[in-house]
């Protein structure tokens, strides 16, 4: 509530600032003019099953990994994670400024809204955070994951996963280890079966961990899994 505040009474003062590039002169409260026209959106540019980005003027499809299959049906992002919007959810995530989960939530609450999807989901979850994480107040995927949940009017169910084993971050870990630092690492609750699950998490870069949590909930008896990340790469 405080920071909610404290952000209104800045507004007021000083226009807000870019979250791309520090200018003054932010229009939507998220970008200036100029970083607003480097955001590379993801509809339509990215693979059909774990929303990848494929690259410009490609024909959406799923990509070559899917083909193998996934533990989801589906997974949905805003952006292409470089540039501003790199700059802005890492401003998120060292900074935890609650107003700005709130812009970049509804730009994601956005996209899933136009996806069928949207409409069948029983509950809307997240990544379970490592012990270290646990101890701060507020997480910006909690952020961004409950501000879906309430846009689609659907229960927000943070205790669907439990982590059973820690680990280091997995952005100072290459790939392979990535996937190894979080196979088995997640483990999917009694109260996740039967559901269609929404797993909502602010960037999403190999997978591997939005992988190893809808393998969990599928597990534990989820009816279906499908992801939304604010950043893609
Ligand atoms: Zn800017
Ligand atoms: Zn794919």
């Amino acid at each position: 509530m405080r920071g909610a505040l404290a952000l209104s009474l800045t507004d007021l003062i000083v226009p807000p600032r870019c979250w791309g590039c520090g200018a003054v002169g932010a229009e939507d409260g998220l970008f200036c003019e100029g970083c607003a026209g480097k955001v590379r959106m993801l509809r339509g540019a990215d693979c059909l099953r774990c929303g990848r980005f494929l690259g410009e003027h490609r024909r959406p499809r799923p990509c070559g990994d899917c083909r193998r299959g996934r533990p989801y049906r589906r997974a949905v992002a805003w952006a292409v994670y470089e540039g501003p919007v790199r700059e802005a959810l890492h401003a998120l995530k060292f900074q935890e400024v609650e107003g700005l989960a709130r812009l970049i939530a509804d730009r994601l609450l956005e996209r899933v809204r136009a996806e069928p999807f949207a409409a069948r989901l029983d509950a809307v979850t997240t990544v379970p955070q490592t012990l270290g994480r646990l101890l701060k107040p507020v997480h910006p995927a909690v952020w961004i994951g409950r501000r879906i949940a309430a846009g689609l009017g659907r229960p927000w169910r943070p205790g669907l996963l439990r982590r059973i084993r820690g680990g280091p971050p997995q952005r100072d870990l290459g790939n392979v280890e990535r996937r190894k630092n979080v196979t088995g690492a997640f483990e999917g609750t009694a109260a996740a079966a039967g559901l269609r699950v929404l797993l909502v998490d602010d960037v999403m870069t190999t997978g591997a961990t939005a992988e190893a949590c809808a393998a969990a909930l599928r597990e534990a008896g989820a009816r279906g899994v499908w992801i939304a990340a604010a950043g893609r790469s």
